[in-house]
């Protein structure tokens, strides 16, 4: 097993409207590899990070006909979509295709920018559809005698109820299991998984996908505030002279907002979410921390079993994975203390070492 760190990659967007028309003020500096942010009301407070990659999207960019955020013609220096993926993205999709498991979780506040960098909005792809297209792309240009199947599951993590995104009748029922196989450890019980062989069959499922998990959560006030997306990529290639299977999987994470929850809606529900809607999050910081220690030499127990979102990602923490963790700040002084947090978070999560293996069967 090769023993590899969390990657940490840092991304701050530009300002939005609400900022725009605040006159807010931008805290964030970047240089290669760190990032400082200063505290709005006493500027000689600041506190640097450093991280794997950090990504400047928050100025010296244009449009381009089609839509596209590109870097400014004129040394613009705006990381856009292409080049995240291509340090991201690209190392994933190499690891899956080595039968490695790979992870990518986007973390941070509402409005930061995880959306925008997992999925994208319109002709700016982001990291799922454009590793799909790759993904599609690397099998059909495999020059060996290898045979590939794709499989694509999406899922809500909701008041730890995992809802299936691409069936209709799973909702009703209190959500889906989850459940342990010995082997393999957790995972979801009767989930979707759609075989694919096309990058605009994966992009029709997500549409599919994110339509439900609107149109289920009107009731709810922002549903992707509140609940946690997780999309699984699973790849078996079939080496057949060899006599060999290769597995992997790859989990794709929209987290929840990472903001201190202010609950709406009804009183149960309310209670409900005070005690559960951040049960996955809070957990998944526990666990995190508790690695982060473990990898100090403490020997610690990891509460992988607290919440339904660490235990589907428990070999993604610590265990037989490949994983990148996207952490996404708005620049502004108005959200000091939320970005200061979110960067706490992932300088621990970038502590926590992974023993990946291949994934290697004879074929059965
Ligand atoms: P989140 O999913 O964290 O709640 P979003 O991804 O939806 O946030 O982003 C909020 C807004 O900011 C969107 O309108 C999005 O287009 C814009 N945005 C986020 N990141 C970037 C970026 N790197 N470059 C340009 N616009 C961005
Ligand atoms: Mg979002």
């Amino acid at each position: 097993a090769s023993k590899d760190c969390v990657k940490v990659a840092v991304r701050v967007r530009p300002f939005n409207k609400r900022e725009r028309d605040a006159g807010s003020r931008c805290i964030i500096s970047m240089t290669s590899n760190s990032i400082s942010i200063q505290d709005p009301r006493n500027s000689q407070n600041s506190r640097t990070f450093t991280f794997d990659y950090t990504y400047w999207s928050h100025s010296g960019f244009s449009r381009n006909k089609d839509g596209l955020f590109v870097p400014e013609e004129t040394g613009g220096r705006y990381a856009d979509q292409a080049s995240v993926f291509l340090d991201l993205g690209q190392g994933i999709l190499d690891n899956a295709l080595q039968g490695y498991n790979a992870t990518l979780l986007a973390y941070g506040q509402t409005g930061s920018g995880k959306s925008y960098s997992m999925v994208g909005y319109g002709p700016n792809k982001g990291l799922i559809p454009t590793l799909c297209q790759r993904l599609f792309q690397s099998i059909r240009s495999m020059q060996d005698s290898r045979q590939c199947q794709v499989f694509f599951s999406m899922l809500e993590i909701y008041n730890e109820q995992v809802v299936d995104l691409l069936s209709k009748s799973s909702r009703s029922a209190g959500g889906l299991r989850v459940r342990e196989d010995q082997q393999t450890g957790f995972y979801v019980e009767g989930l979707r998984r759609v075989p694919c062989d096309s990058a605009l069959q994966v992009e029709q499922l997500m549409e599919q996908g994110t339509r439900t998990r609107t149109t289920a959560a009107t009731h709810i006030n922002n549903s992707s505030s509140r609940s946690h997306m997780l999309i699984i990529v699973q790849l078996k290639q079939i080496f057949s002279k060899e006599c060999i299977t290769k597995q992997s999987n790859i989990y794709l994470v929209d987290l929840a907002g990472s903001e201190r929850q202010r609950s709406s809606g009804s009183e149960g529900d309310r209670l409900k979410e005070g005690t559960a809607i951040n049960l996955s999050l809070t957990t998944l910081g526990n666990v995190i921390s508790a690695l982060a220690d473990m990898a100090l030499g403490k020997k610690i127990y990891i509460p992988y079993r607290d919440s339904v979102l660490t235990k589907l990602l428990q070999s993604a923490l610590g265990g037989n994975s490949r994983t990148v963790m996207i952490a996404t700040l708005s620049p502004a002084d108005i959200c000091y203390e939320e970005s200061l947090s979110t960067l706490r978070y992932a300088e621990r999560a970038k502590k926590i070492q992974n023993k990946a293996v291949v994934n290697e069967s004879p074929t059965e």
